[in-house]
């Protein structure tokens, strides 16, 4: 390891890695109980760029305490309309900032410069808006109550209260402001933890929502390991309720030690979706799109189209088009220009997805394409493909989490069978069917059990549309009202106008 940055790293971005990072509490930073400090790599380079404070049970303990005054003081005396103006300065904020926030991204989660630029950041600049704009629209109902006498009844939508926000190394801006967002909207205050591997974001936005006048303590951002401060957070007993997204594995824990104060739990936790494509369907665009959503961010995506089932009259058409895309690609440094796929996240992630390309060999799959894996300078993998892949195999039932796709063609006409096939497996996340036909594709999609449904399209990123999964692929829509549901109570009010 080397402590060389990347030199299309910009000035800001620089002066902030430069900085001795700390954990943002009740709107301060300061340094960890343990003083303690973990490395934050370049997974491009593999080398060290900065050092996050790693905090402990104590430090969580004393955001939890920050974030229960601002919830019960100053943030419950800030209007609905308040609310709206700090979220929309501090998205401004965020484009003022937009370069420094996605060359940090960049260099931290390895996802090529433009998407970070151009995705993540607008991304959450909208999802702020978007979020901003409920906070004087979301209210409670008057239900035409039929008990005896005469009544007024009207339900409240409220705050739940202090929740913990734990999050995932993939899409530290994103998956961060997917949290902060609603719980900003509807008068929550957070105690928030990112990925001890990508920390960087998260502070950063902190010191913006501060600039954008959000009030000390409203958001705490805690930095180290999922053992101990992740386990603190889900454990706590002054945390109202706990957002995750994650593994399944990490997630089950999480509701065990969510289990003691019975505090609200959602969970966005992993997928293995399904990509459908009919003969009909326009090959090229269906190729281009399962190239996009597998291997963009090195397959890093917990909706990626991760097993691909073409009819077989169009399947060899459909695999040369993703293998002559597969093979093009252009894997590099996400920093430098025309990189299409980064590197995975580290060595760990990519001794386990070069393990999965190993192991459906030995079990009987095909390498289609790609297969190489290199961690000699950054941790690359290149953009794989697998045929003859079977149920049963771990790379058809397991969520490899790289970019490796598994192909399998179809031959049957029979929807019904054809869902099946798809929907065999124990996540429930994304699908995606291609086909010109509207009525097929109505009549599958509501076959599919997805919390999220593409026709014609591998993804549909709008902070409009809930996202979240059916069976284990967890609890809660984040996006969308239903967000605003996730972090609110709902009470019921009945007067008795006799008495
Ligand atoms: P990965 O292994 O790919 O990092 P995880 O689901 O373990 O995926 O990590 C997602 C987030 O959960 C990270 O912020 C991580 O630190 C956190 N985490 C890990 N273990 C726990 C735990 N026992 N309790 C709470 N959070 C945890």
């Amino acid at each position: 390891m080397t402590s060389t940055l990347h030199p299309g790293l910009g000035e800001a971005a620089r002066s902030f890695l430069s900085r001795t990072h700390q954990l943002l509490i009740d709107g301060r930073m300061v340094e960890s109980d343990s003083g303690r400090r973990t490395d934050i790599v370049d997974p491009g380079t593999g080398a060290v760029i900065a050092t996050a404070a790693e905090a402990s049970a104590t430090d969580v303990d004393r955001a939890v305490h920050a974030a229960r005054r601002a919830f019960e003081g100053p943030w419950s005396k800030v209007t609905p309309a308040e609310r709206t103006r700090m979220m929309l300065r501090f998205a401004s904020l965020i484009e003022d900032h937009a370069d420094e926030l996605a060359e940090l991204e960049c260099i931290n989660s390895g996802k090529p410069l433009p998407f970070c630029r151009n995705g993540d950041v607008v991304g959450i600049a909208e999802m702020l808006r978007y979020m901003a704009g409920w906070t004087t629209k979301m209210g409670g109902e008057t239900p035409n109550v039929s008990m005896p006498g005469e009544w007024h009844a009207y339900t409240l939508r409220e705050p739940v209260g202090v929740v913990g926000q734990i999050i995932p190394w993939n899409f530290p801006l994103n998956m961060a402001m997917w949290k902060i967002a609603p719980a900003l909207a509807t008068g929550c205050t957070i105690v928030m933890k990112p990925s001890e591997q990508t920390p960087l974001t998260a502070l950063r936005l902190g010191e913006l929502a501060l600039d954008a006048g959000i009030p000390a303590g409203v958001l705490n951002i805690v930095t180290g390991f999922g053992n101990p401060v992740g386990a603190a957070i889900a454990a706590h007993p002054g945390i109202d309720k706990v957002a995750f997204t994650g593994s399944g594995e990490t997630g089950r824990r999480i509701v065990q030690a969510a289990s003691g104060n019975l505090k609200r739990v959602s969970l966005e936790l992993g997928g293995k979706s399904p990509v459908i494509v009919f003969p009909d369907a326009n090959l090229e665009a269906a190729a281009a799109g399962v190239c996009s959503s597998i291997f963009f961010h090195a397959g890093q995506i917990c909706a990626a189209g991760s097993r691909l089932y073409v009819h077989e009259r169009v399947f060899d058409e459909v695999l040369d088009g993703i293998a002559k895309r597969a093979n093009a690609m252009k894997m590099g440094h996400g920093m430098d220009a025309g990189t299409q796929m980064g590197p995975v996240i580290s060595r760990r992630q990519l001794d386990r997805v070069a393990g999965y390309i190993d192991q459906g060999q030995q079990e009987g799959a095909t390498l289609f394409a790609g297969g190489q894996a290199s961690g000699e300078h950054g941790y690359f993998v290149q953009p794989t493909v697998l045929t003859g892949v079977k149920p049963g195999m771990r790379v058809h039932d397991e969520e490899i989490f790289g970019p490796v796709l598994c192909a399998m063609s179809f031959n049957d006409e029979d929807l019904d069978s054809i869902a099946a096939t798809a929907n065999a497996t124990t996540y429930g996340l994304a699908a995606s069917i291609w086909t010109k036909d509207l009525g097929r594709a109505h009549k599958m999609a509501r076959r599919l059990q997805a919390g999220i449904v593409n026709v014609n399209a591998l993804s549909s990123p709008d902070a409009t549309l809930p996202y979240g999964g059916y069976k284990q692929s967890g609890w809660g829509r984040e996006r969308g009202y239903d967000a605003i549901k996730l972090y609110t109570e709902v009470k019921a009010v009945a007067i008795n106008l006799n008495n």
